[in-house]
């Protein structure tokens, strides 16, 4: 009936072991093998200059992976587009080794006019994808380079206000391409209670346009521990953040790295100050995987789909057919029909061709038989003109000249 094949799963035994086989190592392995082989992770940030996207950049990954970019004079010639740069970093922490990318976006609203500000943006995260798509359709997948983003940390002017146009439009456009994290620069330009209410306008905007931001799974099977740590993390989105690298003195002697005010010292690490170490936890301690897994389970098998369809590509029909002869038969009937209709168009237009050929010659020697009666019309005519004259002439008694007579009735009698 054309149905695939059902393979029966075999039945489920649950068995005791009688000792130790060594499959507990299975996770070992996995690890070690990870380990060996390294992690990629690119993380993309955007927001207007000045916002401390290096500071942090610099800040989460304790290293100045990222210079300070020069400060243009006003009178320079600045860019009038988004660029797009990225620079790469291999950084190691007992062992483990992660091959850091950073997109930076710089131009990113610093522009009299913004409009189509996340538009470079967009392409840059589409033609990464497509990157990747087109390594997984080569013949040798060996070597496949993943330069997919990851993460797009999303800076939000400390204004207090809500959410910009120009916010809205980056994340609504950005949302089903990249893993959305929003975050609040230079929090220690607002107060507590601000920060509170800042937060809340936020979220509000960002379900009021139906944005969907980066959000940490749960499973059933977590631990107690884990789905607290994780429910702490998800309060504090978006998160309220202070970069910096510098290393100051806190009033009771402790060297911590912050920034240091004649009113006192805000510490980066410290969450009782920002969400910095909320951040952190996220986005490298506990949820680096699930960022990476749902950009490849979710993101990307979304473009790749809508992408491949697009092209006419219909994945598993083939399959299908293979298992359904109905279909293979009404296929090749379908294309059967195609050559026939083909064919007769074919012959059709050699039939009136040749037949235009034909009408053309008739048409060719009516013209010329039309031609010739003419001519002979006018012969006759002619004749008749000159018999006229020469009776005119004999009864009028004048007789003709003897050699102009001649010539006439030569020709008469040729005629
Ligand atoms: P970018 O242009 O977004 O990369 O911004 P930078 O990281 O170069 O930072 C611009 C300026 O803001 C520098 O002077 C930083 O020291 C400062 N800065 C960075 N992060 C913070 C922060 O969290 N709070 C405050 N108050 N200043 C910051």
């Amino acid at each position: 009936n054309g149905s695939a094949p059902h393979v029966a799963s075999p039945p489920l035994v649950r068995k005791k072991l009688m000792g130790y086989v060594g499959f507990a190592n299975l996770p070992n392995q996995v690890h070690r093998k990870s380990v060996r082989k390294g992690f990629q992770f690119t993380a993309m940030v955007v927001g207007e200059s000045g916002l401390g996207k290096s500071t942090l950049i610099n800040t989460l990954f304790n290293t100045e992976l990222y210079q300070p970019k020069e400060v243009l004079p006003p009178s320079a010639e600045r860019p009038k587009t988004v660029a797009i740069e990225s620079i790469s970093a291999d950084i190691e922490e007992n062992g483990v080794r992660l091959r850091l990318t950073v997109v930076d976006t710089p131009g990113f609203g610093d522009f009299v006019n913004n409009e189509e500000s996340w538009k470079p943006i967009v392409e840059d995260i589409e033609s990464r994808f497509d990157s990747y798509l087109e390594q997984e359709n080569r013949v040798n997948r060996q070597k496949i380079v993943d330069n997919r983003v990851h993460a797009c940390l999303y800076f939000i002017q400390p204004t207090g206000h809500s959410l910009r146009p120009i916010d809205i439009e980056f994340m609504r456009r950005l949302h089903t391409k990249v893993n959305l994290i929003p975050i609040i620069a230079k929090a220690d330009t607002m107060t507590d209670e601000e920060i509170i209410n800042f937060k809340d306008r936020i979220l509000n905007d960002i379900r009021h346009h139906n944005i969907h931001i980066f959000q940490l799974p749960t499973y059933e099977n977590e631990d107690e521990e884990a789905l607290t740590e994780q429910e702490e993390i998800a309060r504090k989105i978006p998160f309220a953040i202070v970069g910096s690298n510098q290393l100051v003195h806190t009033p009771d002697g402790r060297q911590v790295r912050g920034r240091a005010y004649p009113w006192g010292v805000i510490e980066v690490d410290n969450e009782d100050h920002c969400d910095f170490v909320k951040l952190r936890q996220m986005l490298i301690r506990t949820s680096m995987e699930e960022l990476r897994e749902h950009t490849t389970a979710v993101l990307y098998e979304n473009y790749r789909s809508e992408k491949l369809l697009g092209m006419g590509v219909a994945q598993d029909s083939s399959v299908f057919k293979e298992i359904n002869p109905a279909l293979k038969m009404q296929e090749e009937r379908t294309l059967h029909e195609a050559k026939l209709a083909k064919m007769e168009a074919e012959m059709n237009l050699v039939f009136q061709q040749k037949v235009a050929e034909k009408e053309g010659k008739l048409k060719q020697s009516e013209e010329e038989l039309y031609a010739r009666h003419r001519e002979m019309k006018e012969a006759l005519e002619k004749q008749r003109l000159e018999l006229e004259d020469k009776k005119r002439r004999i009864e009028s008694g004048r007789p003709l000249t003897p050699e102009k007579s001649a010539t006439k009735r030569n020709r008469f009698l040729r005629t």
